[in-house]
């Protein structure tokens, strides 16, 4: 492996974990993180956990794991080309999405509406409290006991309150400081990965049309590349073709725009990294490229009828549990009665470990665990 850019994350200059643990004797420190991250339960649910798809509504679209991967494959080859730490990216990616609710965004905006008058729910800040204290795996400690590098990059946004309560994790914050190299990588590789595998996964369901792509530069210029070297392809081949095309133009512009800003900042350790701007990112031409895409999935995927009315679905599922369970607690499985209790380390702080309990319990469940625990709990004919 070559060698690591002076500004990369590194071992020497890691800021540790919160409990001291003696070093791992095969692997890197981040090996490690991303170890754990791989044998925990929450990354197992994100195989049942929605994209844009509910898991049921067909096999071959991605879900929150496949997802995952995808956004590893691309932050890992990212930080590779840029000599910064994988092992790093790749965990922070792996865990990226552990917080979500079932049902994506809908789900997650249902539960924050419930949760507003308890300090609401928000899946960045519930992907680091999975790792930090809801994972229950070890005897030492609860959750996964990670360095801080990999939760700093698990932790992509926070209102100024919730920093205030993180502690040194939330400071970045309030101080206006950037994390590492490698987290800002998972960023973009997050974006580049659903924007792309949401126009395969919107073809692949018919919800949206090549013709409609048509309007869209990036497709539409990949596209025409693509006829031009393969006189009379089509279907599958030709999307695939042109999708693998346009990942790899947004990846190679967010190298070239990348470097040449970490060059013009003059950046040579990871402290620079820290306290200079955004340096991750696309040029301006393929930034307005970017977003239009993005425009595109908003108006005729992510608002498509079809996708509201699972939406809509998902929305009074989450609703009705966090009801039922809020009016009453004993419904709730034993272990999560006694956090609701306020008898647990992690729901001690919170002001109402109740809604907490809950949040934390329906934010864990998969979609078809949802769906199940809603029809024990509301379907008569189910007694
Ligand atoms: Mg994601």
């Amino acid at each position: 492996m070559p060698e690591l850019a002076p500004y990369a994350a590194g071992e020497s200059t890691s800021l540790g974990r919160i409990f001291a643990e003696p070093p791992p004797k095969s692997r890197s420190e981040f090996q490690r993180d991303r170890d754990r991250i791989v044998h925990s339960t929450a990354f197992r649910r994100l195989e049942y956990k929605t994209q844009v798809f509910v898991n049921h509504e067909g096999d071959l679209f991605r879900t929150r794991l496949t997802h995952s991967i995808e956004v590893a494959q691309i932050a890992r080859a990212v930080a590779r080309a840029l000599r910064v730490n994988d092992d790093l990216t790749e965990a922070i990616a792996f865990a990226h999405d552990l917080g979500h609710t079932p049902f994506g965004h809908a789900g997650q905006d249902a539960l924050n509406e419930c949760m507003k008058d308890h300090g609401g729910f928000e899946h960045n800040l519930q992907s680091l409290r999975t790792v930090d204290q809801l994972e229950e795996h070890y005897g030492a400690f609860n959750g996964l006991n990670l360095t801080y590098e990999t939760r700093e990059g698990i932790l992509k946004h926070c209102s100024p309150g919730n920093a205030r309560l993180l502690g040194e994790i939330g400071r970045r914050f309030l101080e206006d400081r950037r994390p590492s190299l490698e987290a800002q990588i998972c960023n973009f590789a997050d974006e580049i990965g659903y924007n792309n595998h949401d126009v395969d996964d919107g073809l692949r369901s018919g919800l949206i049309t090549l013709d409609q792509l048509a309007s869209v530069s990036l497709f539409a210029r990949h596209q025409a590349e693509v006829l031009a070297a393969f006189p009379g392809i089509a279907g599958r081949r030709m999307i695939h073709e042109t999708i693998r095309r346009m990942i790899d133009a947004q990846v190679t512009d967010l190298l070239g725009e990348t470097l040449r800003r970490i060059s013009a900042a003059g950046v040579g350790t990871i402290e620079d990294v820290r306290k200079t701007a955004t340096l991750v990112g696309f040029s301006a031409p393929m930034q307005k490229e970017n977003r239009a895409l993005k425009t595109f999935l908003h108006e005729n995927l992510y608002r498509h009828y079809q996708v509201l009315r699972m939406t809509n679905k998902a929305r009074r599922i989450i609703i009705d549990l966090f009801s039922a369970f809020m009016s009453d607690p004993r419904l709730l499985p034993p272990q999560y009665q006694q956090k609701a209790r306020g008898d647990d380390p992690p729901q001690k702080a919170e002001h109402d470990p109740k809604a907490r309990a809950v949040a934390d319990y329906i934010a864990g469940m998969t979609d078809r665990y949802a769906m199940k625990e809603h029809r024990r709990l509301f379907a008569v004919g189910e007694i």
